[in-house]
C-alpha cells in the first residue's frame, strides 16, 4: 500500500517500527544523496556520466585501471566531506535502541559506520571505497597510498607485495559477490520481522533480491524511495517521499 502522504507514512512506519522486535534497514544510493554523494539512477546521478567500469576490464586494461582510479580520486573531496544525514542518523538511533541487529548496505561510502554502527553490525554487499585491497594477495592499502603512487607515476597502484593490481575494496560489475556479505545479509532478511529498503531503486541483483527473501520468509517490507520500484506491490508500505524527511522524526536525540 502506499501511503497518501509524507505525514500518513510517517505514522504507519512509526507504528511498523514501536511494533517490530527485529528491523533490517537495506540501503542504497539514496540514504546518501543529501549527504552530497550522487546516486546512479537518478537525473544527473554517476550513471549519466560515467559508464561503470566492469571487473574483468579493469583486471585485463591498464588504461581502465588509470580511468577507475582517476575518477575515484575526483570523487575523493565528495566523499570525504559527506557527513551521515538524516537516514544514517535515525537507524543508528534504532540500533541503538536495539531493534536493529545489522543494516544491509548496497553502498560504499562508510556512513553508516561514520554515524556510530558498529563496522561489525554492517553488512556491505558492494564493498567499500574508502580503501583499496590487491587482488592478488589481499593486502589492504588507504586511499593516501594509493593517491601517491597514482601521482607520482601516473598510473594506477600495483601491489608493493605481489605487484598486482590494486583496486578500491569495492564489487565492480561481474565481480563475485562477498560470500560472508551475502550469507549475513541472508541470515538478517530471514530473521527479521520489519524489512526496510531505503533509497535503492532495487535494480541491481543479487542484492535487490534481499526483500523479497525477507518477505518470504514473514517479514513485513517497506520502501521508501521517491521513485517507484519493481517491487513496490509486494510492499506492506510504500513511502514516496524524500529519505530526509521520511526519518527525520526517528533521529531522537
Ligand atoms: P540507485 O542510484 O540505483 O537508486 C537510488 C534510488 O534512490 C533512486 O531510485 C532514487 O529515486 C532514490 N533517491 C535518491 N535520493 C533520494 C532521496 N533523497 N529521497 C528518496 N529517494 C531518493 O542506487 P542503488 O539502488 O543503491 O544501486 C546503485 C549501486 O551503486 C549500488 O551498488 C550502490 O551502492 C552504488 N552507489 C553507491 C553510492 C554510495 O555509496 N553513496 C552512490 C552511488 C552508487
Amino acid at each position: 500500500m502506499i501511503a497518501k502522504d509524507l505525514e500518513n507514512g510517517v505514522e504507519r512506519l512509526g507504528e511498523m517500527i514501536a511494533s517490530a522486535s527485529a528491523i533490517v534497514p537495506f540501503t542504497g544510493a539514496g540514504i546518501s544523496t543529501e549527504c552530497g554523494i550522487p546516486d546512479f539512477r537518478s537525473p544527473g546521478g554517476l550513471w549519466t556520466r560515467n559508464r561503470p567500469i566492469p571487473y574483468d576490464e579493469f583486471v585485463a586494461s591498464p588504461a581502465a585501471r588509470d580511468e577507475s582510479w582517476r575518477r575515484r580520486f575526483e570523487m575523493e573531496a565528495t566523499f570525504a566531506a559527506a557527513r551521515p544525514g538524516r537516514g544514517h542518523r535515525a537507524l543508528a538511533a534504532l540500533h541503538r535502541a536495539g531493534k536493529v541487529p545489522g543494516v544491509v548496505t548496497q553502498n560504499i561510502d562508510n556512513l553508516h559506520q561514520a554515524s556510530g554502527i558498529p563496522a561489525d553490525d554492517v553488512v556491505e554487499l558492494h564493498g567499500n571505497t574508502t580503501y583499496a585491497r590487491c587482488l592478488g594477495c589481499d593486502t589492504r592499502y588507504d586511499l593516501l597510498w594509493a593517491r601517491t603512487r597514482f601521482e607520482t607515476s601516473g598510473h594506477a597502484p600495483a601491489c608493493d607485495l605481489c605487484a598486482r593490481p590494486v583496486k578500491t575494496a569495492t564489487i565492480s560489475f561481474g565481480q563475485p559477490m562477498p560470500t560472508e556479505a551475502m550469507r549475513r545479509a541472508t541470515e538478517l532478511a530471514q530473521a527479521c520481522d520489519l524489512f526496510l529498503v531505503i533509497g535503492s531503486s532495487l535494480v541491481v541483483w543479487p542484492a535487490a533480491g534481499m526483500p523479497l527473501l525477507a518477505k518470504r520468509a514473514g517479514a513485513r517490507l517497506v520502501i521508501v524511495n521517491r521513485e517507484p520500484t519493481e517491487q513496490d506491490d509486494d510492499a506492506d508500505l510504500v513511502i514516496r517521499h524524500d529519505i530526509g524527511e521520511t526519518l527525520g522524526p526517528f533521529v531522537g536525540n
